[in-house]
């Protein structure tokens, strides 16, 4: 539901469904995570490469990172400030008008409703951390959970497996989001752009891409 005035930052109202469904998912994952951590290193057969306090310690790092990055990315306002970070490709992105957030956003790439906030070239480096970090993470909570049901004796806790379910449908997402950013930058488009031209190619009937009418690309633009 677009803001009724213009926001400043990911955090404030009104919150996105998408966003208040990622911060539960990923609360329940990281609480069956370590929950399964604490239940299967008490005592069980393990090995110690697996429970023992250093993997605890660098996942702590690794997860403490992406919270301060999220955090980050979550107040930051994107309409000021920040780097240029789509000129690795020689190419500016341009200014545009976020209706979710009615606001200005410099290199507008998109808005993001999981994170509510959007997404420009002051912030498209935190967005594509928060990502990579994710991949870490939810990566571990895939491993971990699959050695504990399928390898370790101590397997068997549901909150493994409610934590493997969760893991299973983070790890694609997050993958698959970073793989189509890095297709973008290697084909110098942003998120916005690559909407548009595939609206474009489908109203011209899958030819090529070239927009035909100015008049139909307006409207598209202005619905998007
Ligand atoms: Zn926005």
């Amino acid at each position: 539901m677009p803001a009724a005035r213009p926001r400043t930052n990911g955090f404030e109202r009104p919150w996105s469904r998408d966003q208040l469904v990622l911060i539960s998912g990923e609360v329940c994952i990281t609480g069956c995570f370590l929950w399964g951590f604490y239940v299967s290193g008490d005592g069980g057969e393990s090995s110690e490469i697996f429970l023992g306090i250093g993997p605890l310690v660098a996942y702590a790092v690794v997860f403490l990172a992406r919270i301060l990055v999220y955090v980050d990315l979550g107040l930051h306002d994107s309409s000021v400030g920040g780097l240029d970070f789509f000129c690795i490709k020689g190419r500016k992105f341009e200014d545009r008008y976020c209706s979710q957030c009615k606001k200005m956003v410099p290199g507008l790439d998109h808005h993001c409703s999981w994170l509510n906030t959007c997404v420009g070239s002051s912030n498209y480096g935190r967005f594509l951390s928060v990502v990579t970090l994710g991949i870490v993470t939810h990566g571990v909570h895939f491993v971990y959970a699959v050695y504990m049901l399928f390898v370790s004796e101590d397997g068997g806790w549901a909150g493994w497996w409610l934590c493997l379910g969760l893991a299973a449908v983070f790890v694609p997402s997050v993958l698959s989001l970073f793989g189509f950013h890095m297709y973008l930058l290697w084909v110098g488009m942003g998120t916005y752009d690559w909407m548009l031209k595939r609206r474009a190619d489908r109203f011209n009937g899958g030819g090529g891409g070239k927009v035909k009418k100015v008049s139909a690309m307006r409207a598209m633009v202005d619905a998007y």
